[in-house]
């Protein structure tokens, strides 16, 4: 497929979009009462991020999704991912009126109600994914979750949503493999620990290299049994969505289908926009919607559902049009447009990850 043919129907992607159930999106007010800012005036992750896409999604009739509110998570769902140590310091501090959880991550009164919401939608999403009830859902939710360790909050980030709903995929909901993609510009550390041993989770991430977490090295492809199952793509500050495009179509897609998933969960942080605050690549809006396209291809190819849940993105504006283009991305039926491999960074990259998958 080239750009060229970017409005020419596949014959095939018709077809099944005219069944395809629509995206289901998944949110919680909850969500909206966890402000930082009490503590940390200098916080980016705010209500603000979410109110700012619900009032553009609203005006645009839900880009055509169905809006569910989710309920709070089990205890005992967290605890598939988190010690219960870790799930009582969290609850502890709300309980107390609100301390540190380390040095950028507030936990408030509402902040443990707003994370076990987190954490629902997640579960409540893959619950609906994998029971049949739709091919794509997204969580509007926060806080995020990718750099919650087992035992550690960290970097805005209570309890690890995408690890949680592919634990809860794989032990209760009969999923056998899933296939998780982190885009968010930050290395998704927590995910990458909770399966760094699995065979079961292929844990892939493109990031940018030299910021926070500091985690994620090209040459880390996870330990142990688990050897191969974890993808990170360090790229270097500057980067553009030519060359996320490109590693993502070249090494991260043709991996994926090979370990054939039988859910998708993308980690989807919208902070790789050349406008984000915290971060210094230059993706655009179009590019979120072009690398929503290519996992949705995908999906398709492998017959699997697929969900989103929201982590970075502190741009309020830009992260609500993001947002809408990938939920438009993931539901229609546009063709992705091809990448041009980049010559340098694309074919190292495959040829480490080739090591262990067929590219
Ligand atoms: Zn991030």
């Amino acid at each position: 497929m080239t750009a060229a043919a970017s409005d020419v129907k596949i014959f095939s992607m018709s077809d099944a979009s005219d069944v395809r159930p629509p995206g289901l999106y998944f949110h919680a007010r909850a969500c909206l009462e966890h402000d930082p800012r009490q503590e940390m005036p200098w916080m980016p992750e705010t209500p603000e991020r979410v109110e700012a896409l619900e009032r553009h999604l609203r005006a645009l009739d839900w880009a055509g999704w169905q809006p569910r509110e989710a309920p709070a998570a089990r205890e005992s769902d967290v605890e598939l991912i988190h010690s219960p140590g870790h799930v009582e310091r969290i609850r502890g501090l709300a309980l107390a009126g609100g301390g540190a959880a380390d040095p950028e991550t507030w936990v408030g009164e509402a902040s443990y109600r707003a994370a076990l919401h987190a954490a629902g939608a997640a579960c409540e999403m893959t619950r609906a994914l994998l029971g049949g009830e739709a091919d794509r859902g997204f969580c509007g939710v926060r806080p995020p979750g990718h750099h919650a360790e087992r035992d550690r909050a960290m970097g805005f980030c209570l309890f690890n949503n995408v690890a949680i709903a592919a634990e809860l995929a794989i032990s209760e909901l009969g999923a056998e493999r899933v296939f998780i993609l982190d885009w968010d510009v930050h290395h998704g550390n927590g995910t990458a620990e909770a399966f760094r041993y699995r065979r079961d989770v292929l844990f892939a991430s493109i990031h940018e290299a030299g910021i926070f977490p500091g985690t994620g090295a090209a040459d880390d492809a996870g330990s142990g049994e688990g050897e191969g199952y974890t993808i990170n793509l360090p790229v270097p500050a500057g980067s553009d969505g030519e060359l996320w495009l490109s590693l993502l179509e070249h090494v991260l897609i043709p991996a994926a289908h090979e370990f054939d998933p039988d859910l998708i969960l993308i980690s989807a942080g919208f902070d790789a926009h050349e406008s984000d605050p915290l971060a210094s690549c230059r993706l655009q809006t179009g590019t979120f919607a072009e690398m929503a396209r290519r996992t949705r291809d995908l999906a398709q190819r492998v017959q699997a559902p697929l969900g989103a849940v929201l982590e970075g993105g502190y741009e309020p504006a830009v992260l609500a049009r993001c947002v809408t283009e990938t939920l438009r991305a993931l539901s229609g039926d546009r063709p992705a447009s091809s990448a041009a491999p980049d010559p340098l960074l694309t074919s190292r990259a495959a040829a480490r990850v080739g090591h262990y998958w067929e590219l």
